[in-house]
């Protein structure tokens, strides 16, 4: 089978030729010199892209892997978590603190909501034992945004190291670690970046530091330690294991185009992406999933399906009969979701999403106004 013609998933997404073409550069030797010129420019550039004066750690696996090596680092047995759930990623750390043996405090919302900041200081009010706070910036499978700029400072306010999953907004949406007070900032390169799905960058403030150093717990000699990357490589110059070449190769590609490009641009590129595709689905006479456009993220469009239908039946059908892959709901509801990131948040691919969306339901028997979904799209593309 050939790849789709248009993949508008939530991520992994398209990569630019110049991003594919740095992904098959020569395969080098570690230590030689010009990778380790390489290794440094790109850490510098992932830096620009966080706009951060902290630490910056690549980790060579896909964001997963420095999602569970930053709590690892954290979390002691018995340990007091505060976790923010409003979606899949954000209930699945909860699972990951306990299974680590923290005690989780939790606030859950429905996974069509966003997580409340006064709720968050209520609860850090009510428990000063509490150390450690995990949530996720942009909640993909949802559609989401948590407030993570107003969370951050009551955090450090009740002096609670953050972990935040900014693996989907990195890139494509105002993502500010240092304003915003943020510790362990995860992301990975495979979405609003348009890199490769194998490599995730964290940044790391000193407050986290100081909180891993205090860990005995925290993993050494191991492929999930943060500590062996700062111990090793950022103080000691030589690297735990051979880092992912073409990887490296292919984040310092999808990095320079972004900053080439201007982080505000590429915010606002992905902004209006999002509001063509909104408005395309919404004249269509569909439902966006989330509970209000103000929680909305802008790098995916979740969009409620009709009474009777699956993801799975919908998705199959826009792949096959139209060429277009698009995501499903991983679990977080009755929903399909139209990707809008890197490559794909650019000229008339919402218009694309929208109108294979719209044909392929209209195929399966639901009365949708496709013509006039087309043009609200396109109404909001042609705004100067
Ligand atoms: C993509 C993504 C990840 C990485 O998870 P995968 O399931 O491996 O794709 C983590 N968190 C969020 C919010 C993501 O969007």
């Amino acid at each position: 089978m050939k790849p789709a013609d248009f993949t508008l998933s939530a991520g992994p997404t398209m990569c630019s030729s110049k991003t594919l073409a740095a992904l098959g550069s020569p395969i080098v030797y570690h230590y030689d010199p010009a990778f380790i010129e390489a290794y440094r420019r790109t850490e510098q550039k992932v830096r620009e892209v966080f706009r951060t004066k902290g630490d910056i750690v690549l980790m060579q696996g896909e964001a997963v892997l420095g999602l569970e090596a930053a709590g690892r680092a954290v979390v002691r047995p018995g340990m007091a978590c505060l976790n923010l759930s409003s979606g899949v990623f954000g209930k699945g750390y909860g699972d990951w603190l306990r299974a680590w043996g923290a005690t989780v405090h939790e606030i859950e919302v429905p996974f069509n909501e966003a997580v409340d900041p006064a709720q968050v200081e209520r609860v850090l009010d009510e428990h000063p034992e509490i150390e450690v706070l995990a949530v996720v910036h942009s909640e993909t499978p949802s559609g989401t945004l948590n407030p993570v700029a107003e969370i951050g400072p009551i955090a450090k306010r009740h002096g609670v190291v953050t972990i935040v999953d900014c693996v989907s907004s990195l890139g494509g949406m105002p993502f500010e670690p240092d304003t915003w007070q943020l510790d362990i900032c995860v992301a990975g390169a495979q979405k609003c970046l348009a890199g490769p799905p194998g490599i995730t960058m964290m940044s790391v403030s000193q407050d986290a530091w100081d909180l891993i150093a205090k860990n005995p717990a925290a993993p050494r000699y191991s492929f999930l330690s943060l500590l062996d990357w700062k111990i090793q490589w950022l103080d000691g110059g030589k690297f735990p294991f051979t880092p992912s070449v073409a990887d490296v190769h292919g984040l310092e590609a999808c990095c320079t185009e972004v900053l080439e490009e201007g982080l505000e641009n590429s915010f606002a590129r992905h902004a209006r992406a999002a509001r063509a595709c909104r408005e395309g689905v919404k004249a269509m006479g569909l439902s966006l999933w989330p509970r209000s456009e103000d929680i909305m993220s802008t790098c995916t469009t979740a969009v409620a399906l009709p009474e009777g239908l699956t993801d799975l039946q919908v998705r199959a059908h826009v792949r096959e009969r139209y060429g277009v892959m698009i995501s499903g709901g991983q679990g977080a509801g009755n929903l399909v979701r139209i990707g809008h990131m890197g490559v794909t948040a650019n000229t008339m691919y919402p218009v694309v999403g929208v109108a294979a969306l719209g044909r392929a339901l209209a195929d399966l028997g639901v009365a949708v106004a496709i013509g006039d979904g087309v043009e609200a799209a396109l109404a909001v593309l042609s705004e100067a």
